[in-house]
């Protein structure tokens, strides 16, 4: 894919992860959000991103203020229209997203729409679309300008030429593509989250304590951080989320809910953000 600009839509957690590295990375971003707010939170988010790298002396400040002159925050989905390609970071909502997608692909017959999903059917979403071999997943991991995988999803329509240009895109930024086919939960969410979720069981069946299954994880299998600690950052809804979307996609009971984790969200103990999950935070 020539050096053209691109688009991010959606400036949340993720696009604004997605604009900081096309940015650092010598590309013009055009980040599309519904409201207007999201956008100024996501400018300031890129600052101190790219002051970040600048403390780090990974970035010099006449390269972070190239990069910020490079920033166009645009609430007009039109004018995304001279975009080599568009990363959708929008909620994941399938109605949303399939929504956004028929609008995105009436911008142009070339522009490749990538979606940043984490669950949804990338061959729904192109299906919708007037050219849906232009469409393949772009799954980033957050944060975004830290975590090294990006997994590209291809559709059942997508073309060979649209995966060759974003596993370049995601070389460009110097991350490491993984071809995946469109399968519920992709590869690394259906490997992570099923044991997760078996962490839950392990609790919920009084195998062992909390403390004891992360520092088992820790120090039996060499993981950075233990199963129930990574439920809490990640989210339990999302958690349960995922596994609803596997246990729904393969009709396997292997990868039912654990009650334990279903009733943690009921009751609003979602980890992190909520202070309380498996582990408290105060
Ligand atoms: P988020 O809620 O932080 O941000 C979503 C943004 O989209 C918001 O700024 C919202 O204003 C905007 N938005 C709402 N409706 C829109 C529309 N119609 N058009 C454009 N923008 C709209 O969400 P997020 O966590 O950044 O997730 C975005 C996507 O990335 C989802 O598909 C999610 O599954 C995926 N994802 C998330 C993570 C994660 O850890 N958060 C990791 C990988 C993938």
């Amino acid at each position: 894919m020539d050096k053209g600009r691109i688009g991010v839509v959606g400036a949340g957690t993720m696009g604004q992860g997605i604009a900081q590295v096309l940015l650092a990375g010598g590309r013009e971003v055009m980040l599309y959000d519904v409201a207007e707010a999201a956008l100024e939170r996501a400018e300031a988010a890129i600052t101190k991103g790219l002051d970040k790298l600048v403390d780090k002396g990974r970035l010099d400040t006449e390269t972070r203020e190239a990069a910020l002159a490079r920033l166009n925050t645009v609430t007009q989905l039109s004018l995304l229209s001279e975009c080599r390609a568009i990363i959708e970071a929008a909620p994941e909502r399938e109605e949303l997203k399939t929504a956004l997608f028929r609008d995105l692909a009436e911008l142009g017959d070339d522009i490749v729409l990538a979606s940043n999903t984490s669950s949804l059917s990338l061959t729904r979403l192109a299906a919708v679309c007037r050219r849906p071999e232009r469409v393949v997943g772009m799954h980033f991991f957050n944060p975004v300008p830290v975590l090294k995988l990006v997994e590209v999803i291809r559709a059942e329509q997508t073309a060979d030429d649209t995966v060759a240009a974003v596993e370049a895109l995601a070389r460009e930024l110097g991350k490491t593509p993984v071809a995946i086919a469109d399968s519920p939960g992709f590869a690394v969410n259906r490997l992570l989250v099923p044991m997760i979720n078996e962490a839950a069981f392990l609790v919920q069946e009084n195998v062992a304590a909390v403390d004891d299954i992360d520092q088992a994880m820790q120090l039996g299998a060499a993981h950075p951080m233990g199963p129930l600690a990574l439920a809490d950052l990640i989210g339990l809804d999302v958690c349960l989320e995922i596994m609803e979307v596997l246990h729904d996609g393969f009709g396997d009971p292997k990868y039912r809910p654990c009650p334990l984790l279903r009733r943690m969200v009921d009751a609003g103990h979602l980890g992190r953000k909520s202070g309380r999950g498996f582990h408290c935070y105060s």
